[in-house]
């Protein structure tokens, strides 16, 4: 089975739509669930912004879809997230 993610072009497959119906089967049991989007309105510079002046260890994180040690720098994922920190000044 292959789903899509929010973006046409981006792939959920293999461990994540295993995690994904995890995810989904356990929220179902609870009635009383609320999903928060904080940064579902932000682009990716204001959210790296925001990350910055909150402290977050950016430079550990990453959300690359090859599921490496170390993000490809190559997938639609991290290249939206370079350009993200281009426009946020770094
Ligand atoms: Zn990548």
């Amino acid at each position: 089975m292959l789903m899509r993610s929010i973006s046409a072009a981006i792939p959920i497959a293999g461990p994540r739509i295993t995690a994904l119906r995890k995810v989904v089967k356990e929220g179902t049991k609870i009635k009383k669930i609320k999903l928060m989007t904080p940064l579902i309105k932000m682009t990716k510079s204001e959210i790296i912004k925001l990350g910055r002046k909150l402290g977050a260890p950016l430079d550990i994180t990453w959300s690359c879809y090859a599921g490496g040690k170390k993000p490809c720098g190559v997938c639609d994922s991290c290249v939206i997230r370079n350009k993200g920190f281009s426009e946020a000044g770094t």
